[in-house]
């Protein structure tokens, strides 16, 4: 058996919230799929270096040598979180969106993209220019590695193609085959990208042992504040592509031409797509929530996580309206992000008695993902807002979920007092 890690310490446990019912009961944030709360851990470590930070790269005091040097850390501290290879590079971006939209402009003329129609919108929609083939929602893990490998092999072979994928669902919370998805694109010759968004919070991951040619996911889902995401992975397209952003930072020489025009050497790293002023206390904050969970330890981690996954499903299964979204089944293996719909309800209103009732936080809509929601239901959700939906009239089919999900700081109150309030 292994020992359940004690719920980490985050920002904002004690915030209380006023109930309709009267009185206020203590805050229980089960959004963390959407942006878990910050570890105290991280910002304690930010309260800590504030007054020291300046300019980094450019500035010749000792403050902006100082920040220099704690970016520079933070980027060899998320890349050993990562397991990258040697030769990876790790740029720091905004966010996953942003990381995709990068390697979406970094791709080789006459890429093709291969992407499930099940994945989060950050990772379905950025492939603007390449030609794209969605394939259908899997219902097993195996047949998503099948469906993979019969669309690559009927791609031109000798063109570049990249596989785009998530680890971890938004919707369903289910695990996808990384590692075997991965060695399918590589035994097409072709590239994959993995969404860890959901993944990296919940579980160790490493860029070697997937396989997987890039990685992208964000800090705020990680236990660090908004602001910074990354992407982390082989340098050949992201050298040779043109600067994401141009400006400084990303030139190395510019010149005046005789013309009247300006030459620009760009620079031969991925360092080219770092242009502007970094997100320095982003990237810091992200390497020290990869230390805290490191220290933690992902073992403990993980067995207090699927502790709460089971009380929580079997909460649910106690409600026979509650019917849990999923692709995969039962016992899939999964992180603590489960959505539902509970027959004769309409999903918003659901998840907003939560709130005003119990003091729960939980989201309710398509979750950035409408096709996979729409195959889940199994209807035609109206996908105009993520709240919009109309309402279901009892015995109607929902038109979008409701979604809990936990994580490191997760106290077993939270779920326990979520049950209650679902019962
Ligand atoms: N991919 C997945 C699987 C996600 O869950 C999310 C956030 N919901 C994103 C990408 C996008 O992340 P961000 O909003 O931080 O760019």
């Amino acid at each position: 058996a292994r020992t359940l890690c004690a719920p980490l310490p985050v920002l904002g446990r004690d915030v209380t919230v006023p109930l309709v019912t009267g009185g206020e009961v203590a805050y229980a944030a089960l959004d963390y799929a959407a942006s878990a709360p910050a570890l105290q851990r991280v910002w304690d470590d930010v309260a800590a270096y504030a007054p020291y930070y300046g300019s980094v790269h450019r500035g010749a005091g000792y403050l902006s040598q100082l920040s220099t040097d704690l970016f520079e850390n933070a980027r060899r501290t998320v890349t050993e979180f990562l397991d990258c290879r040697p030769d990876d590079q790790l740029i720091f971006t905004r966010s996953t969106t942003d990381s995709l939209n990068l390697l979406a402009a970094a791709l080789p003329a006459g890429c093709q993209v291969f992407v499930f129609e099940t994945e989060h919108h950050a990772s379905l929609l950025p492939w603007k220019d390449a030609r794209v083939t969605f394939l259908d929602a899997p219902r097993s893990p195996r047949q998503a590695v099948e469906t993979l490998e019969r669309a690559l092999a009927e791609r031109d072979p000798h063109g570049p193609a990249l596989v785009c994928v998530t680890g971890a669902s938004n919707v369903t919370g289910e695990l996808w085959p990384v590692r075997e998805l991965a060695a399918a694109a590589h035994a097409h010759g072709a590239r994959i990208v993995l969404d860890a968004a959901q993944l990296a919070p919940h579980h160790p991951v490493s860029v070697r042992d997937l396989d997987v040619d890039w990685i992208a996911f964000s800090g705020h889902k990680l236990y660090a504040p908004f602001g910074c995401g990354v992407l982390a992975g082989r340098a050949d397209w992201l050298v040779e592509a043109d600067p994401y952003l141009a400006g400084g930072g990303a030139s190395r020489k510019v010149t005046r031409r005789e013309d009247g025009g300006v030459d620009v050497e760009w620079h031969e790293s991925a360092a080219r797509h770092e242009a502007g002023s970094p997100n320095v206390i982003g990237a810091y904050s992200i390497a020290s929530a990869c230390k805290a969970l490191t220290e933690a330890g992902f073992d403990g981690l993980v067995a207090r996580e699927e502790h709460l996954i089971a009380k929580v499903r079997a909460g649910l299964a106690d409600v026979p309206e509650v019917r849990i979204l999923s692709l995969f089944g039962d016992d899939a293996p999964r992180v603590g992000v489960i959505s539902f719909v509970v027959e004769g309800w309409n999903s918003s209103h659901f998840a907003a008695a939560l709130s005003a009732e119990y003091g729960i936080g939980v989201r309710d809509g398509l979750f950035c993902a409408h096709p996979l929601v729409r195959t889940l239901l199994g209807g035609d959700p109206q996908t105009q807002g993520e709240c919009g939906a109309p309402e279901a009239a009892p015995g109607e089919k929902s038109l979008n979920a409701i979604r809990v999900s936990f994580g490191a700081g997760t106290p077993d109150e939270h779920v326990d007092r979520f049950v209650t309030a679902v019962r």
